[in-house]
């Protein structure tokens, strides 16, 4: 492999070929299409305040080293004229052993992992993979065309020049001491023609903040030769400060940097977890709902340092239901030498974060006691996805139900808590009623409230789609079961009537043929029809049988494209109502056949009420017509 010695004086390179699986990781990055090709300098970061930890971590058993040791820096030097970015450390350095096992094999587990995946999963296009793993130093090759990498080992007396172009083969070169940094590591490269972003301090200032701003090693800016290096990351992650130390201004600069979004934190929360796992957690609630916050494939997206080294920047670590926290975790115990996919998977991750959903509960509940104003607002925003939870999670459900919010029949733009609403429940009462819908007015004004509203009876009305799921899950509060008013027989005769409704009440009609004659004239659409008590004001509505699924879950099972298996509803009608009772006369009269429009037209009313169609348009229309000229 060695050179032929022809030039004799000059430094000797061998050259060397890379291993097999670093060839088809390099032709992926040169042709890569991966459109955050700034993950490079992320790498780049990561690796030289890990080479400076190393050599921390062995100064500690090695006087020598220690002796030779400066305090942690890494500086970035731009050079727009020969279109370099160097980036060089005074960490722990490579051996030329090293720099052939480091960067002519895989050494990250995670680039390994990344392989197997491509390997595997060829859907999975290699660009959208780069980003979720940590793809190591062979990134650089997105951005440049050549690269050199100049490194002494702390402690060895000799220097290496490794350079390569990312095709297929490296050289190592030794180097003069004089052109190699003291100790550590020089990472050079020559930018290629489609990164000459990459050559504005801006940018680089803006990535280090994003990617690295909160690592453990000050970072230094060379802005271009000859000038003095600024300082752009002071090397204390925020997080890692005491509280006491942080105003709220940098709280609040670290979330939008966080975020990407320019609202103010409703909730910030920040906290050191010691026991079995020890980690920090710095959380935020947004005050302003993100624009994706119901799309299938957003995820929680928390940050998960592993000793001041980002690992992941969307790690899965809260539940589905806390999708909307800002999180940074930082934590000692999960190894730096996992693939950031293992990481994803590993017990501490699930740990840490079922600790950081319990927690987040607990201060929102404190911001429920202290400042309601404030968490009204926040419920307004993450309500809809917090009550996910009551579905999904009933070891949460209790906590929830603690600080959930629902608009009432009671209260008209307000909310109450399930405390207030049991506080208030009337003489007789035992049960929670609801009715599910997508609109909170539509909602106040069905038919089917009419006889909770002459009771008194506060109804909860719930507007949100997962409402119609965890009513039927959740076993009740307090004792008392959800009910939906507008499923099976309402048993609320028991409960007395309010005295304006006692006054106006008038007398009930005989109505039984016309019970009968609706039952078979409707039999095709209803499955049962009844004298409702829950009707005042309408003449009649549609309720779900008691074994039948609640209608608004139907409906919302039907959209989602299962069809026909939730049964008929019930009609119920008002037989103290003036049309029911002229149904009853006309049907005496004319007898079934005769009255049959006036039977449909009485269904066709409550579906309307409900927001539905009549059965059969058309034929709707035709008896309308008919009934205004005067014949139904
Ligand atoms: P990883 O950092 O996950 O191990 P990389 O591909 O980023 O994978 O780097 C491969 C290896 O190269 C590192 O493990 C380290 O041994 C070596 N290396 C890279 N950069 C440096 C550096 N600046 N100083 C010392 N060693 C380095
Ligand atoms: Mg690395």
């Amino acid at each position: 492999m060695t050179n032929d010695a022809a030039a004799a004086n000059a430094p000797q390179a061998d050259k060397f070929g890379f291993e097999a699986d670093v060839a088809q990781l390099l032709e992926l990055m040169t042709h890569s299409v991966y459109s955050e090709r700034e993950v490079f300098l992320r790498e780049l970061i990561s690796n030289a305040a890990d080479a400076c930890e190393k050599l921390r971590y062995e100064s500690l058993s090695d006087e020598m080293l220690a002796a030779q040791a400066s305090a942690p820096l890494v500086t970035i030097s731009l050079d727009k004229n020969k279109r370099q970015l160097t980036i060089a450390d005074n960490g722990v350095g490579m051996s030329r052993e090293e720099l052939i096992s480091a960067l002519g094999a895989i050494a990250n587990s995670g680039t390994r992992a990344f392989l197997e995946k491509l390997g595997k999963d060829s859907a999975d296009s290699g660009s959208s993979l780069i980003g979720r793993f940590g793809v190591g130093f062979y990134s650089v090759f997105m951005v440049a065309d050549h690269v050199e990498v100049a490194t002494r080992r702390a402690g060895e007396d000799e220097a290496w020049l490794w350079a390569s172009d990312g095709k297929g083969s490296y050289t190592i070169a030794s180097l003069a001491l004089e052109d190699a940094p003291s100790v550590g590591a020089r990472v050079t490269l020559h930018l290629n023609a489609e990164s000459d972003e990459f050559l504005d301090p801006w940018r680089i200032e803006s990535i280090v903040r994003e990617h690295s701003g909160a690592l453990s090693t000050p970072i230094d800016l060379v802005e271009e030769p000859g000038k003095e290096p600024r300082r752009i990351a002071d090397g204390v992650a925020l997080w890692t400060r005491p509280k006491a130390e942080i105003t709220q201004e940098q709280y609040v600069d670290f979330y939008r940097q966080l975020s990407g979004a320019f609202d103010e934190p409703a909730l910030t929360a920040h906290w050191r977890a010691e026991g079995r796992t020890e980690y920090t957690v710095l959380a935020f609630v947004p005050g302003a709902r993100p624009f994706d916050l119901f799309e299938p494939s957003r995820k929680s997206k928390s940050k998960l340092y592993v000793r001041r080294v980002l690992i992941s920047r969307d790690v899965d670590l809260l539940p589905h239901w806390l999708r909307f926290l800002r999180v940074v975790v930082d934590s000692a115990d999960i190894p730096l030498n996992v693939s950031r996919e293992m990481v994803q998977k590993s017990p501490a991750i699930a740990a840490i974060g079922k600790a950081v959903a319990t927690r987040m509960l607990q201060e929102l509940k404190k911001l429920a006691e202290n400042e309601p104003g404030k968490f009204t607002a926040v419920w307004e925003n993450f309500g809809a996805v917090l009550k996910e939870a009551l579905h999904e999670d009933p070891s949460r459900r209790d906590d929830l139900f603690a600080i959930a919010r629902f608009g009432t029949t009671k209260a008209e733009g307000e909310t109450r808590t399930l405390k207030d609403y049991v506080a208030d429940l009337r003489e007789n009462q035992t049960a929670i009623y609801y009715i599910t819908g997508d609109d909170a007015k539509r909602l106040a004004a069905s038919p089917q409230l009419e006889g909770f509203r002459a009771r008194g009876v506060e109804v909860l009305l719930l507007d949100d789609a997962v409402d119609a799921f965890w009513v039927t899950s959740a076993l009740g509060y307090e004792g008392k079961p959800f009910k939906s008013v507008t499923q099976g027989a309402a048993d609320i005769d028991a409960i007395p009537l309010v005295e304006d409704a006692k006054a106006d009440e008038p007398p009930a009609t005989d109505v039984g043929d016309l019970v009968g004659a609706l039952k078979e004239t409707l039999a095709e659409s209803v499955d049962d029809v009844r004298v409702s008590t829950r009707l005042t004001q309408s003449a009649a509505c549609l309720v779900a049988s008691d074994m039948g699924l609640d209608r608004q879950l139907s409906r919302l099972l039907a959209e989602s494209g299962q069809k026909g298996m939730f049964g008929k509803p019930v009609l119920e009608i008002n037989a103290k109502h003036p049309a029911v009772a002229a149904l009853a006369a006309n049907l005496r009269e004319k007898g079934r056949e005769g009255a049959a429009d006036g039977l449909h037209l009485l269904l066709d009313l409550a579906r309307i009420a409900d927001g539905e169609a009549p059965v059969d348009p058309a034929a709707f229309a035709r008896r309308l017509s008919a009934l205004i000229a005067g014949n139904a």
